[in-house]
């Protein structure tokens, strides 16, 4: 197992991309806190992973609430004496152009994404600093590396992290502390199957065109990257051993976007 008895944070956890990353640490055997809004969609997650031999708990945890996100850090710590991996996973989307688009759903975007993944940062940072070291993980996007129309919050949100993730690569060096950003293309969630009807609607195609000639248009192959394709990168940048890979973003996107 690549992550025995590693502690791990994944926010966001209760489904989707952060559900499939905290089943698969589970697997790997790291201890698990699943954070999502309410308790209940966490604790899912942690059912999920108890049934495979893992162990994990439930956080409710909203990651724009700064009370909410240092509470929760500090419950973990308190728990199992410590944290390892901290992965700011917490997304929404919003689709608009940009001239339409109002300031509380821009803020919204940007809250969730950029406010979220800070918050979780300097909560996981304080423990790690004090530990000797620790990965910090960001899910960033495709979106975090070029635009699209129509996801202006979105794209802006997640160039951010882009940001976040390398600053905190070179402040956490000496404190032991790497961090590296996950940049997927499009995976079949909840969060892409809503904006399929939207993106239809707004561009005036139909939705398999949406899929065919707007998501998958720039891969190598048309096909979509898989929950265990994210998982399977989460894991591997959890466990690589050592500072050589810090402060990088790593593209899975089946081709959409060669750096
Ligand atoms: P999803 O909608 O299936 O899951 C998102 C999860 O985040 C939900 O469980 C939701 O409750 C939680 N969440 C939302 N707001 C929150 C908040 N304020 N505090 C705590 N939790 C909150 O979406 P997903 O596709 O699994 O996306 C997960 C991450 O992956 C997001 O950051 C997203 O931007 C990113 N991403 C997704 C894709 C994709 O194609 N699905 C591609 C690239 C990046």
């Amino acid at each position: 197992m690549r992550l025995e008895n590693r502690i791990a944070l994944v926010t966001g956890a209760g489904r989707g991309i952060g559900r499939a990353i905290a089943e698969h640490y589970g697997r790997e055997g790291a201890k698990v806190a699943v954070a999502d809004l309410t308790l209940e969609s966490a604790r899912d997650t942690v059912q999920a992973i108890e049934a495979s031999g893992g162990t994990a708990i439930p956080l409710a945890m909203d990651v724009t609430n700064e009370q909410a996100v240092d509470d929760g850090v500090a419950a973990i710590v308190e728990h199992w004496g410590g944290l390892d991996i901290a992965l700011a996973n917490a997304g929404v989307q919003h689709i608009d152009p940009v001239h339409k688009l109002a300031f509380a759903d821009w803020s919204k975007v940007m809250s969730v994404h950029l406010d979220g993944a800070f918050l979780v940062t300097r909560a996981a940072l304080q423990h790690m600093y004090a530990s000797g070291g620790g990965i910090m993980l960001y899910m960033g996007s495709v979106h975090s590396l070029e635009a699209s129309p129509l996801k202006a919050p979105y794209v802006a949100a997640k160039h951010g992290m882009l940001g976040l993730c390398r600053a905190v690569a070179k402040e956490g060096a000496e404190h032991g502390v790497r961090s590296n950003i996950i940049c997927p293309g499009f995976v079949r969630t909840p969060l892409v199957d809503k904006q399929i009807p939207e993106q239809a609607k707004e561009l005036g195609i139909s939705e398999d065109e949406v899929i065919s000639k707007v998501m998958l248009k720039n891969t190598v192959d048309g096909k979509f990257t898989t929950l265990e394709d994210v998982s399977e990168l989460a894991v591997h940048l959890a466990a690589f051993p050592s500072a050589a890979l810090t402060g990088q973003s790593i593209v899975v996107s089946h081709g959409w976007h060669m750096q």
